[in-house]
């Protein structure tokens, strides 16, 4: 019983009752084998994003079981865990955070599951941590670290070592699973930053909803010019638009971008006082629902890349 994938994964349509009767019983001798020792079993990891869902099941693979609470479209700044979820935090063999403050009720929630709970900040486990000045309020940390594929890469490497800790007779199968996806995320950037080389460096203006890609900004160049701070629960104030308004007119910044998890209402605004076009829309705080085209990590970094380039060059 090296596998155990497939106990959990025998499907009636595909087998037929006749051979399932015997493959769950050897799956309940084996969880006997392995009880107490906490391997026979799928790790249990409980995510707060749908970034962190996909490392965790790249990584993990058929050794883990994902349970993602902030699902996609859903805004991470306001998201509070219901009581449902908190059990499904505390019967999670780890739980990955996003970190750098993106989850307000943090501190509450590793409080709430108590010293035994693995609760694994991710973004405070980085190397490169931006800030951004605030007006009037100390830097605060940008917690939308997912943006740099770098961070993504040293991630990865942090769930890995958190999963191989918890199970340490998978470690083996944790690193090779955890190399392939890092060697695409490695390919991914080259292919971005072969797109955004075409994209000439005084066009590398991103005016969006809120302040979520200083990450992508770092490593590709842009200025960013967000309508609200950080977090999208803040407000923007009147003279920051009318300022929001001259640049766009003073650098003939062709192109705005709406965010999947934003309210539309100010961007749709400047595109009306500038002439500047709807550039599309980011998804800024965590990867698409079904059917978006975006689910993937691959694919939603790849639809932002596009339609940044996409609307921001030409003639
Ligand atoms: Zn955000």
């Amino acid at each position: 019983m090296a596998q155990w994938g497939p106990c959990g994964a025998a499907d009636p349509a595909d087998t037929g009752m006749k051979s399932i009767l015997p493959t769950v019983l050897l799956c309940l001798a084996a969880s006997a084998a392995f009880a107490g020792e906490g391997d026979g079993r799928p790790l249990r990891v409980a995510t707060l994003g749908t970034v962190l869902a996909e490392i965790a099941r790249e990584v993990g693979g058929q050794r883990v079981e994902v349970t993602n609470l902030v699902r996609a479209g859903v805004d991470p700044h306001t998201f509070n865990p219901s009581p449902s979820d908190i059990r499904t935090l505390l019967d999670a063999d780890v739980v990955l955070a996003s970190g750098l403050r993106l989850e307000g009720y943090l501190d509450r929630l590793v409080a709430s599951i108590g010293p035994s709970g693995r609760v694994l900040a991710v973004g405070d486990a980085l190397p490169v941590v931006l800030s951004l000045p605030r007006a009037g309020t100390a830097a605060e940390e940008d917690p939308h670290w997912w943006h740099s594929i770098d961070n993504m890469v040293f991630a990865v490497e942090v769930v890995r070592a958190e999963f191989a800790r918890a199970r340490p007779t998978s470690a083996d199968v944790f690193g090779s699973n955890a190399l392939a996806y890092r060697n695409r995320l490695i390919a991914l950037k080259a292919w971005a930053a072969g797109e955004i080389a075409t994209l000439p460096a005084a066009r590398r203006h991103l005016v969006t909803s809120h302040d979520a890609f200083g990450y992508f900004a770092h490593d590709y160049g842009f200025t960013i010019h967000a309508i609200d701070g950080l977090s999208t629960d803040s407000e923007a104030d009147a003279g920051h638009l009318a300022e929001l308004i001259d640049l766009i007119r003073r650098e003939k910044i062709r192109a705005v971008f709406a965010e999947s998890s934003a309210n539309p209402r100010l961007i749709a605004n400047l595109v009306g006082e500038t002439g500047a076009q709807l550039g599309g829309t980011l998804y800024a705080d965590g990867l698409g629902p079904a059917g978006s085209g975006a689910e993937t990590y691959d694919a939603m970094y790849r639809h932002n890349v596009l339609a940044i380039v996409g609307a921001l060059s030409g003639p």
